[in-house]
C-alpha cells in the first residue's frame, strides 16, 4: 500500500466513488428510533466538500457510497442532488448498496425478494430481544441495522439459520442480503454509467469500514482512509485534522487540472 502522494495518474479516472462516515464527516452517528419516533442526527458534509465535488464534477462522475439510507444521504447532500457537469452527474448509493439512486431517479440493487421477506421476518424476531445496551434501529428499507454499546450474542445467535450477513464496525450491526454490498452496488452504478456514455467506466474509491471491503475490491483504483483495518487498498491516507475524503477531492482536483484540459 501506497501513500495517498504516490498517486500520479488518473487520466483513466470516470467514477469517484466516496464512502460517507469516517471518510467525508466524522463518524459516530446516532440515527435511531425510539418509541414511535425516528430521531435523525444529521451530520452534514463540510461545505469545502460539496464545492470540491462542484469542481470535480467538471471531470468524473462522483458518487457517495454509504451504509445510511438515501432519505438521510438526500438530506445531508441536497446541494448536490442532481448535479451534472460536462456530461458527468452525481450518484448516492445507500444502505450498503441495497439502495441506489441515479441522478435524481432511482435504480434497482438487484435484491432476491425472498431473502428480503426473510429479513422482514428477522427483524420481528430481533425486536423481540431485550437489552438495554441496544441504543436503538436505524431505519432503513433493505438492511437492517442495530445500534449498541458493544456486540450483543443474542442478536448474533438470533442471525444464524438466516442466508443473511452480520457486520459489527464497532458502533453498529448491519444485517442485509449477502449479494448486496457496496461492491454490487458500484458494478450497478457503472453499468448504467457505461450504457449513457458508451465509455468503460475506471473507478477510483476511498473507504474507511468493513463495509467498504467489497467496495475497494471492485475499484481500479482503491484508497484505504484506515490503513490498520483495510490492508488490502493501493493507497492510503493517514488520519489528520482533514478528512480524508476531502484529502483525497484535493489531490484528485489537483491532478485532473493538471492533466486535462476542459
Ligand atoms: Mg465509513
Amino acid at each position: 500500500m501506497q501513500h495517498i502522494n504516490e498517486l500520479k495518474d488518473v487520466n483513466n479516472v470516470n467514477l469517484v466513488v466516496f464512502d460517507v462516515d469516517g471518510v467525508i464527516v466524522p463518524r459516530g452517528a446516532i440515527v435511531i428510533e425510539r418509541g414511535n419516533s425516528i430521531f435523525l442526527d444529521l451530520k452534514f458534509a463540510p461545505e469545502k466538500f460539496i464545492d470540491l465535488v462542484k469542481e470535480l464534477l467538471n471531470y468524473t462522475n462522483v458518487a457517495i457510497s454509504s451504509g445510511r439510507n438515501m432519505v438521510t444521504l438526500k438530506t445531508i447532500f441536497s446541494d448536490l442532488l442532481g448535479a451534472e457537469s460536462n456530461g458527468n452527474i452525481f450518484l448516492m448509493q445507500g444502505e450498503n448498496g441495497g439502495r441506489l439512486s441515479y441522478g435524481v431517479d432511482e435504480a434497482g440493487a438487484g435484491h432476491d425478494p425472498e431473502k428480503m421477506r426473510l429479513l422482514a421476518k428477522l427483524r420481528k424476531e430481533l425486536r423481540q430481544i431485550e437489552n438495554e445496551d441496544i441504543l436503538g434501529y436505524e431505519p432503513k428499507e433493505s438492511l437492517i441495522t442495530i445500534h449498541a454499546r458493544h456486540r450483543i450474542p443474542e442478536i448474533e445467535e438470533a442471525v444464524i439459520g438466516y442466508p443473511h450477513y452480520i457486520l459489527w464496525n464497532g458502533e453498529a450491526y448491519d444485517i442485509g442480503q449477502k449479494e448486496i454490498t457496496k461492491g454490487s452496488g458500484l458494478g450497478i452504478v457503472k453499468k448504467l454509467l457505461e450504457e449513457k456514455s458508451g465509455k468503460n467506466t475506471f473507478s477510483i474509491a476511498i473507504g474507511d469500514r468493513q463495509n467498504d471491503i467489497d467496495l475497494l475490491e471492485q475499484a481500479n483504483i482503491s484508497v484505504s482512509a484506515d490503513k490498520e483495518l483495510l490492508k488490502d487498498a493501493d493507497y492510503y491516507i493517514e488520519s489528520s485534522n482533514e478528512l480524508p475524503g476531502v484529502i483525497l477531492a484535493e489531490k484528485l482536483l489537483k491532478l485532473f487540472k493538471e492533466t486535462r484540459s476542459l
